[in-house]
């Protein structure tokens, strides 16, 4: 019997039996690609030529005077091909697909990033795909619709439950079921059944073996703590991991939305409406009602409202391991326009949480300190959402005037 991937009390494989020879047969491709240092050398090779990495450490030299606390550096995420570390995931498990020999891929996506990285990964390896998209995200999230659809990808709307994340998310393991000889899911964090908690923080953990090696080169030392939002954990396993066996601090950022009293967040770690439960094949800690029933989630970016949260982080919270805070709307939007008008750099609304948590401790440290925020991703995409939140009369104006041109 093989370890079905615990985390202390969190994690496991909770699969319905038509789907344990797969998940044996992913397990094991992953295994051997742990085992054999060339799949690593390939996979960063990869990564070089296609996606920017190593990407930047970039030193925050404005925002450091502003605060006058610790040093600040970015991790530039950001400039990973398709704007984001979900393409360290998605090329990581092309390269898997491709030993396993198999020629389709699926996945779900919620805000669509996660769409546009796999459909883009499978025009790369010569993969079939299909993304899994609830209806009304596939109305909400046009654009990256679009480039989906331009990449190659056939999108599907979900119209089962309330037609978002978590119903997509379901229908892809229906479709997997189905077809899992030819198929291989996807999974855009680092959550559901194992092996993929480990298997996509692997991926990822490439962004913080960077770091740390970059920051050593820079400063000589090691930072005091490092930042990250916490979605569904992936870009935080990233960082964290290569920072797990030092003297640092972990720090992850969850969405507050409205705040964590308000009933209108995604705080899984750090609120009082989060608790353990089973569900989408693996054990977490869920926002859930006491009836195990999913609650609704709020947050002003697309990309950290989920109901769950990675089965390694919620171990490394009840250990003490990393701690978790959460920033509202209004402090995420605060630290956007701050980050733009100091230092040239437009993080997404997901990133930008790990700025606010960031900001707002950064004076309490001392000159001597050092901290890594990672700016997992560009901000451009969330035009439509930052022009709202700033309330931008001629963002308005160009709306409407093009909402006409279509109306004759
Ligand atoms: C998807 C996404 C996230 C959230 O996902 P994690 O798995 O928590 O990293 C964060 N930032 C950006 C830019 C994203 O696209």
């Amino acid at each position: 019997m093989k370890n079905r991937g615990y985390y202390g009390n969190y994690g496991g494989a909770f699969l319905p039996e038509i789907l344990v020879a797969t998940f044996d047969e992913l397990e094991d491709a992953f295994e051997n690609a742990k085992s054999d240092p060339s799949f690593w050398r390939t996979y960063e090779t990869l990564m070089a030529s296609y996606s920017c990495r190593p990407t930047p450490l970039t030193f925050a030299e404005n925002l450091t005077r502003k605060f006058g606390g610790a040093k600040i550096y970015i991790k530039r995420e950001d400039l990973n091909h398709t704007g984001a570390h979900k393409a360290n995931n998605v090329m990581g498990q092309g390269l898997l697909v491709k030993k396993m020999g198999k020629k389709r891929v699926i996945a779900e996506t919620g805000a669509g990033q996660h769409g546009v990285a796999t459909a883009t990964m499978a025009a790369k390896f010569g993969f079939e795909c299909t993304i899994y998209m609830g209806e009304v995200d596939v109305m909400r999230q046009r654009p990256n619709v679009f480039w989906m659809e331009q990449l190659g990808a056939t999108v599907v709307p979900v119209t089962d439950g309330t037609r978002i994340l978590k119903d997509a998310i379901n229908e892809a393991f229906r479709d997997w079921v189905t077809n899992m000889d030819t198929t291989h899911y996807v999974l855009g964090t680092a959550c559901g059944p194992h092996p993929f908690p480990e298997m996509v923080s692997w991926f990822q953990s490439i962004i913080g073996k960077e770091a740390r090696k970059q920051i050593l080169e820079i400063e000589g030392k090691l930072p005091s703590r490092v930042y990250a939002c916490v979605g569904g954990g992936s870009n935080a396993m990233g960082l964290f991991s290569g920072f797990r066996d030092d003297p640092v601090e972990l720090v992850g950022v969850e969405a507050g939305g409205h705040g964590v009293n308000s009933g209108m967040h995604a705080s899984r770690l750090c609120s009082k409406d989060a608790s353990p439960g089973i569900a989408q094949g693996y054990k977490t800690y869920f926002l859930q009602d006491g009836d195990g029933q999913m609650k609704e989630t709020h947050s002003i970016s697309a990309g950290l409202d989920y109901v769950g949260v990675s089965p390694i982080l919620s171990d490394m919270h009840e250990k003490g391991l990393a701690r978790f805070e959460s920033a509202t709307d209004d402090e995420v939007v605060d630290a956007l326009r701050l980050t733009m008008t100091h230092e040239g750099i437009i993080p997404a609304l997901e990133s930008a949480h790990a700025f606010a948590g960031a900001f707002r401790e950064v004076s309490s440290l001392s000159k001597d300190d050092i901290i890594i925020i990672n700016q997992s991703g560009r901000g451009d995409k969330d035009i439509f959402t930052v022009a709202d939140a700033f309330d931008d009369p001629k963002w308005k104006q160009f709306i409407i005037g093009k909402a006409k041109s279509y109306n004759g």
